[in-house]
């Protein structure tokens, strides 16, 4: 019988990980949660919750349009126009980290039953992580390590922002292109046109929003092009240019659009790199992610993955269904270990463009 430090050491205190050690420690199991970065992951930090408040921010500009039809006047009683408010970019960004603080407040006192260790960790071997310079063992171990944008090798790419970076601009920029064209892509073009920046969306198919309903499609292509984003499809970028402050994305059919700044949004990827996986036997999938059976167990018996790094469905509620259902398995009382498990076939999903689209 050996004798570990812990049940359960979670690695990656997102939508998965903490979900996971939550529970996990509510059913009594003895946990630690690793986090190198702030609790909550990419969805409280650089994802759904701070993108939220940017799409929400960006579509005042149209309700305030619309707020004639429904009788706000625009005018004085001396006929005279009231000018409209003037976004300020810095307090949203000073108002959207208020509001991360708070947020992130809830994921700490909601771990008050785990240990929770702050820094990088990386395997050992299969039992045994090692954060900061001390090691720490356990039973079982779950990789929730989440992903990271994905940029392609584009010359000149160093130019390119990741939509991390989105969300610490000091100032928005006259000008945006973003390439990509599923979630990050579409939200962010509809939130910086939103705001006033002048957006090119940049695609390489022939219509955006793979996967989607072809209707659907069709329809936010005429909704972007009506509130002045314009539209390049069919357009591989080849490389970007920069010239001072102005950058040039120049197509592989030789068209040039000039901007001054280029998010990619071209997908993400695990990111594995600081785990030192090879320390472990854990295989991974010809895609790239961690490769689990339908129980998130890895090729080791005693580590298991959720989340993004594992998972074909890189969404927060599909994190957080497949680490709660694996902590009720692990350490759950009987009757929950034989719940059902999360079904991929069915999921929900909201682009939150302008309009949104489900
Ligand atoms: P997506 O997979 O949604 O879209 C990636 C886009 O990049 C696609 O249009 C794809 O084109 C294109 N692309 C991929 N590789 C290349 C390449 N080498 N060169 C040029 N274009 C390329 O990824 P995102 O980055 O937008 O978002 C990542 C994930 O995050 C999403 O899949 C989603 O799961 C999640 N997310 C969810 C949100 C929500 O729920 N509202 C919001 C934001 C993110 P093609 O279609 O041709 O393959």
């Amino acid at each position: 019988m050996h004798n570990f430090d812990f049940d359960f050491l979670v690695i990656g205190a997102g939508s998965g990980g903490a979900r996971a050690s939550r529970i996990a420690a509510a059913h009594g199991a003895k946990v630690a949660l690793v986090e190198r970065g702030h609790m909550g992951g990419t969805c409280v930090n650089v994802g759904c919750v701070p993108k939220k408040l940017f799409a929400y921010a960006s579509r005042f500009h149209d309700d305030f349009d619309d707020s004639e039809g429904f009788g706000w006047d625009w005018t004085t009683d001396s006929n005279q126009s009231v000018d409209r408010p003037v976004h300020n970019w810095r307090k949203l960004i000073e108002q959207k980290e208020k509001e991360l603080a708070r947020l992130r407040g809830f994921y700490v006192s909601a771990q008050k039953h785990s240990h929770v260790i702050e820094g990088e960790a990386s395997f050992v071997d299969n039992h045994t992580v090692s954060v900061n310079g001390q090691t720490f063992t356990a039973d079982k171990i779950l990789i929730a390590v989440g992903g990271q944008p994905f940029v392609p090798n584009i010359e000149g790419k160093e130019h390119m922002l990741i939509s991390d970076d989105m969300f610490y601009l000091n100032t928005l920029p006259a000008r945006a292109a973003v390439y990509g064209g599923g979630y990050i892509a579409t939200e962010f073009a509809c939130i910086l046109n939103g705001l006033g920046v002048k957006t090119d969306l940049i695609y390489r198919g022939d219509l955006f929003l793979r996967g989607f309903d072809h209707d659907i499609r069709q329809h936010m292509v005429e909704e972007l092009m009506k509130h002045g984003v314009n539209l390049h499809f069919n357009f591989n970028i080849d490389r970007v240019e920069k010239k001072g402050n102005v950058l040039k994305a120049i197509g592989s059919n030789g068209n040039t659009i000039e901007t001054d700044m280029i998010l990619a949004a071209t997908g993400r990827v695990p990111l594995l790199d600081p785990l030192k996986i090879e320390n472990t036997g854990v295989e991974l999938a010809k895609n790239g992610l961690i490769a689990v059976n339908d129980v998130y167990q890895t090729s080791q018996d005693n580590i298991y993955a959720v989340g993004d790094c594992s998972s074909v469905s890189q969404l927060t509620p599909v994190a957080i269904n497949e680490g709660h259902f694996l902590a009720d398995m692990l350490f759950g009382p009987d009757n929950m270990k034989k719940r059902g498990k999360p079904l991929y076939n069915i999921i929900p999903t909201a682009v939150f463009t302008s309009p949104p689209i489900g």
